[in-house]
């Protein structure tokens, strides 16, 4: 079935993933910064692309059957958001983070 890879904007990085599709013999053509491919295992296929391109920080995101978003990670930190290391649970502020640890258990000293 035809899939539809959104590229988030990024053209560069939708042509780079045109051309490994290319090479791998897959049916691939690009619209706008979308990459739209005809196979069934295109997420497989995607991995390796960012594997293959050292693109760690990359992400596949399902939006539906028919499109898949790839993306980079913005990490919550950027937007000045603090994470319990504990559980993942976001909060924001040091003092909100310190009040919520509490909750693990942990003495603070
Ligand atoms: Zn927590």
């Amino acid at each position: 079935m035809m899939v539809a890879i959104d590229c988030a904007e990024d053209i560069e990085l939708a042509s780079e993933l045109q051309n490994y599709l290319k090479k791998h013999q897959y049916d691939a053509k690009i619209e706008g910064s979308s990459v739209m491919l005809n196979a069934l295992d295109v997420e497989k296929v995607l991995e390796s692309f960012l594997k293959e391109s050292s693109r760690t920080e990359y992400s596949i995101r399902k939006i539906d059957s028919a499109n898949l978003l790839l993306s980079k990670e913005v990490p919550i930190e950027d937007f000045g958001f603090l994470r319990c290391e504990m559980c993942g649970y976001v909060l924001s502020s040091e003092e909100e983070l310190l009040v919520h640890r509490r909750a693990h258990g942990i003495q603070l000293l």
